[in-house]
């Protein structure tokens, strides 16, 4: 995959994450203060958990090294809510 900002080649990886269920949520709710920023709505899961582990993996994670970014096309794995 080339990068989207400086058109390099990009290095395929993944994401280890230590811990459970990372997501993704619309801004409002990203940007949330207080004791509301332990509830949101939207979200959307990504990645493989294994519970022993407590380690979760996201794959398709691209790395430009010209640009110091990774960028990715995650799968979204839990149940769209309407
Ligand atoms: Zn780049």
């Amino acid at each position: 995959m080339r990068c989207p900002l400086c058109n390099s080649e990009m290095q395929e990886g993944g994401l280890v994450i230590d811990g459970v269920a990372p997501g993704w949520v619309p801004l409002e709710q990203f940007q949330k203060r207080g004791l509301h920023r332990l509830v949101h709505t939207g979200l959307r899961t990504i990645g493989k958990t294994s519970i022993l582990l407590r380690q979760t993996k996201v794959s398709n994670a691209f790395f430009c090294a010209r640009c110091n970014k990774i960028i990715g096309v995650f799968d979204v794995t839990n149940a769209l809510e309407v």
